[in-house]
This record gives C-alpha cells, sequence and structure tokens, in this order.
C-alpha cells in the first residue's frame, strides 16, 4: 500500500460541456470528506495566457485566485466545492506552458537542442501538473483536462498523461467522462459514441480505468456491462452520472454510484473514514426546501450568458440557503433598461445588484437601476463597476455635480469620481496588468459591512479592475451620507461605500462572489439576501393591511 500522492487525470469524450468541472469537483469533495487533502487543476489547451483576456461571451467568468491569478471559471467550482483556495498553479493554458518554454529557449537553458513539443511541450505540462503534487499539501491532485479528445490542441496532453500513466503507474489513473445519448426514434441508449471516444484515447495511447457516463436515463446492468467489456474497464467503473436537479447533488450521486470507492481501490489507497457529507446534506435541505422567496434583480451587460456571471448566482444560492430562502435572479441587460421603462422591468423586485463589467456599453441602464434603488430604499448591491456606478449616480443626483463620471468611460470630465490609480497610467500591455487578487481592507465600525461580516475589522477580498474611487471627493460624498466603510489600510483606497440614509445600499469594489462557498457562504451575499427578505416581508405585510 503506497502513501505516495496520487494522481487522477480527467478526460472528456463525445462532445462538450459535460461538466467535467463538477464531475471533478465532486470526486474532490467525497475525498476530503473521507479525510485526504485534496486540490483539483485545469489544463486549458487554448493559447491565450490566461483568460483574462477573453470575451465573456467565449468563455465564461473570469475567476480570479487569492495571488491575482485569471483563471477559468471551473476554478470557482473547486473552491466551492472543496472549501479550500486555489492559486494561479490550478490553471494552465498552452500559452503560458509555450510561454514558459520560449523563456527558456531564450535563456539557453536547452542547451542548443531542437526545441520540440515531445519531449519540451510535454515535459513543461508534467512539470506543472507535478508542483501541486510537490508541495506536500495534498494527498491526492485531480487534473481535468480541458476540451475533448480527440482535438488538435489536446494531443500534447493526452501524452503527457500517458508518460506520466507509464512512469507512476500505481499512482495515477485516468477518469474518461463521455455521453451516452438517447434516441427517442429507437428508444434505446447508445453506447457507440462512448466506445469511439475510448478508442480515440487508445489510440493516443492511454486506457481510462474508469468510465463516468453522462445520461438522461438509467443505465442498465446489460449496458453497464456492455460498455466495460468493450471499453476494457471492469464493470464496477462504469459510472451512470444521471442529469441532477443541481451541480450540488452531484458529489451525492457520484456517492451512490461508488466513485470515490472505485478511486481508492484502483489507486490502492488506504480506506479513511466513511464520507461525512452532513453539513453538505444540510446545505442541500436548505437549498431545496426554502420557506420563502426573494426576487432579485441582476443588472449587467452579458446576461444573455449565464456563465458571465456564475460566481455571482453561485453565491446567491449559498446566500439564499443561509436565509432559508429561495433566490430567483431576474437577468435584466442593463441596455435595456430606461428611465421610461425602470418601474416595470424593476417592478416586485427585493433587491438589485448591479454586476462588474468593463467599458460604457449599458452604463446608463445601471445608472438608472442604482437610482431607482436609492429613491425607493429597495435593498442594493453594487460589486466593482456597480460601486463605480453608484459613485457617479450619487455625485450626479445627490451632490449635484452633473458631468461626474469615470475616466473608464469619459477622459476628461469635469469631475472624475471614478479615475485610474498612478500606477496604472503607464500600462500599456492588457494581460494580467490589473489590481488582481486579495488585498486588505479595514472596515469601519458600526458600518453595515462591519455588521454583515459579524463585526471583524479587517478583512481579505479579492480585485479586478483598473479603476478606483477618487479620495479627493471623499469628504465630499462623506458629508451628504455617502459613507466609505471599507478602506485599504496600505494604499488608503475606498473598498466598500454605503449609504446612511437608506435601509441597505452597498457596494463593494472588491469580488465577494469569487469566495463564496458552500461552507462559507459569503458575509455581503448573506447581507444582501437578509436585506432583501426584511424588504420582501414588509411588502407582503402592507399588501395585507391594505387589502384589509
Ligand atoms: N471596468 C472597471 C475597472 O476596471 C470595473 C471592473 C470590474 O467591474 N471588474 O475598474
Amino acid at each position: 500500500m503506497s502513501e505516495n500522492i496520487k494522481y487522477i487525470f480527467v478526460t472528456g469524450g463525445v462532445t462538450s460541456s459535460l461538466g467535467k468541472g463538477i464531475i471533478s469537483a465532486s470526486l474532490a469533495k467525497l475525498l476530503q470528506s473521507r479525510g485526504y487533502r485534496v486540490t483539483i487543476q485545469k489544463l486549458d489547451p487554448y493559447i491565450n495566457v490566461d483568460p483574462g483576456t477573453l470575451n465573456p461571451y467565449e468563455h465564461g467568468e473570469c475567476y480570479v485566485t487569492d495571488d491575482g491569478a485569471e483563471t477559468d471559471l471551473d476554478l470557482g467550482h473547486y473552491e466551492r466545492f472543496l472549501n479550500v483556495p486555489t492559486s494561479q498553479a490550478n490553471n494552465v493554458t498552452t500559452g503560458r506552458i509555450y510561454q514558459s518554454v520560449i523563456e527558456k529557449e531564450r535563456r539557453g537553458e536547452y542547451l542548443g537542442k531542437t526545441v520540440q513539443i515531445i519531449p519540451h511541450i510535454t515535459d513543461e505540462i508534467k512539470r506543472c501538473i507535478q508542483i501541486l503534487g510537490s508541495k506536500s499539501e495534498y494527498d491526492v491532485v485531480i487534473t481535468e483536462i480541458g476540451g475533448t479528445v480527440g482535438d488538435i490542441e489536446s494531443l500534447p496532453y493526452v501524452e503527457a498523461v500517458r508518460q506520466l500513466k507509464w512512469e507512476k503507474d500505481d499512482d495515477c489513473i485516468v477518469i474518461h467522462l463521455t455521453l451516452i445519448p438517447y434516441l427517442s426514434a429507437a428508444g434505446e441508449l447508445k453506447t457507440k459514441p462512448t466506445q469511439h471516444s475510448v478508442k480515440t484515447l487508445l489510440e493516443n495511447g492511454v486506457q481510462p480505468d474508469i468510465l463516468v457516463c453522462r445520461t438522461e436515463h438509467e443505465l442498465s446492468p446489460q449496458i453497464r456491462n456492455k460498455i466495460a467489456k468493450f471499453c476494457n474497464v471492469t464493470p464496477n467503473a462504469v459510472i451512470q452520472s444521471i442529469d441532477a436537479p443541481t451541480i450540488y447533488d452531484v458529489p451525492i450521486l457520484m456517492q451512490e454510484e461508488k466513485l470515490d470507492e472505485v478511486v481508492i481501490e484502483k489507486l490502492n489507497m488506504k480506506l479513511k473514514k466513511k464520507p461525512d457529507l452532513r453539513k453538505w446534506t444540510d446545505f442541500l435541505d436548505r437549498h431545496k426546501h426554502p420557506k420563502g422567496r426573494v426576487n432579485i434583480a441582476l443588472i449587467g451587460k452579458y446576461v444573455e450568458l449565464k456563465d458571465s456571471y456564475k460566481s455571482i448566482a453561485e453565491a446567491f444560492i449559498h446566500a439564499g440557503a443561509a436565509n432559508e430562502v429561495a433566490v430567483d435572479v431576474r437577468w435584466i441587460h442593463s441596455e435595456e433598461l430606461t428611465i421610461r421603462n425602470a418601474d416595470e422591468k424593476l417592478q416586485g423586485v427585493d433587491g438589485v445588484l448591479v454586476a462588474p463589467g468593463f467599458g460604457s456599453r449599458g452604463m446608463d441602464g445601471k445608472l438608472e437601476a442604482i437610482k431607482y434603488s436609492r429613491e425607493n430604499k429597495i435593498p442594493f448591491f453594487g460589486i466593482c463597476l456597480g460601486m463605480q456606478m453608484a459613485t457617479v449616480e450619487f455625485a450626479r443626483h445627490v451632490l449635484g455635480l452633473v458631468d461626474a463620471h469615470s475616466t473608464e468611460m469619459k477622459e476628461y470630465t469635469a469631475h472624475p469620481v471614478i479615475s485610474l490609480m498612478a500606477e496604472q497610467k503607464s500600462v500599456v500591455n492588457k494581460g494580467g496588468t490589473m489590481r488582481l487578487g486579495a488585498y486588505p481592507c479595514r472596515l469601519v465600525k458600526g458600518s453595515k459591512a462591519w455588521k454583515a461580516y459579524g463585526e471583524v475589522d479587517l478583512i481579505e477580498e479579492r480585485h479586478r479592475h483598473r479603476f478606483e474611487f477618487n479620495n479627493e471627493y471623499k469628504e465630499q460624498f462623506e458629508k451628504a451620507g455617502f459613507r466609505c466603510t471599507g478602506i485599504n489600510p496600505d494604499s488608503n483606497l475606498v473598498e466598500i461605500i454605503e449609504l446612511e440614509d437608506h435601509p441597505y445600499f452597498v457596494a463593494s469594489q472588491f469580488h465577494p462572489e469569487y469566495k463564496s462557498t458552500v461552507m462559507n457562504p459569503h458575509p455581503l451575499f448573506v447581507a444582501f439576501v437578509k436585506a432583501a427578505k426584511k424588504y420582501h416581508a414588509l411588502k407582503v405585510r402592507a399588501g395585507v393591511q391594505e387589502a384589509q
């Protein structure tokens, strides 16, 4: 029985979007709940160095880690499931691999050799996979390989997996995720795409150890046996992954299918205690059986693609469960919200969230939503650009600085209430040059934020922006009841604002959504949903009184 670090690779076949990230996170959760220390890594086969420069329409949200890495949104799932922070080492792209190999070549580190995909690129991939393993912080590293087997881009990754499996046979397994489609005309589940997908892997020298089969219908024992026989895996290693009502059900479904047990057996690991998923099932219970509902409007410019706001949507699920309510999110496109239709579009909402974003598109709709929430005393939560727009709105309509603006939208403006920090002014490169990652923030005692965080004085939150509240206006804002209640102790930058004369109007320059997990719902989301719940109850009570 070896005690070496164990590597689990998760590949995907047949089609994309099968949910490798959720399967990886669910398996990790099960192993963690047995007492193993687990981390998950994502290898992305695209040539961008990181997803920071990608349009959200391309790849969904860009997730930011404590160390300031701009990463794939799957890392958000890993953190939400495991409640353990990830870092740059957890996300590797082809761009990053090549960048590092080319830099080594320029430094002469290859001693005159011809630099090639095999062995140099594959060695660099293997090095990146093993960095996490060498940290001795983990017993198990799960590596999810983006894309689908057979893609040209994925080949060097599959080759690196083949080599690692050869070198560390006892400590490596491959889980292949495939699809078992149901043909309604034939009334049958079909295994052929899975057989072909496994063949593609085999052509690249990799025999999967476990098959996780996505399906809309139960797999019969006959089908499981057929898959096992044609794909050279043991029958207990054919795992059914049936469509689940929520992603948070998947660990439970995988436990029922004994995915963790099969992994432990195949890796010859010590069977630690039985998984303790009580806290998880408590959360699921509260999430699935809410005692009430609240309606939150989310104003953003990428609302057609919900993945662009993945962490916010998940943070609402965590905060809803904490408050024992379901949070119904009404996605409103900021370009479609105007002074004329604000009443109708925001009709019946219990809270308004203005989302992060870049550029001026949809800005007027965001300002309108903020004005509406401020004047009608509807709970409001602004994140990043949401806080910046709340500042502009207050400057224009309360302080009377009619041409107040952010210099992101208007470079030369009479009242630049949001402006660029001095160190950002000379930056020309786009990638990785924002204020990124975790920064400390001191909370003002007695403020709403301070109460939300459980009366702690110092917090740490993750950032991803260039522009900042302009401290030259701070006094003027504070005097009018716009309080700066979170301040960076090192740079004096304003990180949280709130309004005095309002039941709940809070906005943060940082992104709280990145740190919300199932086990630790984010305090600012919990407080916002709580305010929305209170607002809803008051509305209902007022309605009842009116009817009487
Ligand atoms: N565009 C704004 C900035 O760069 C806000 C960024 C964001 O919302 N993440 O400062």
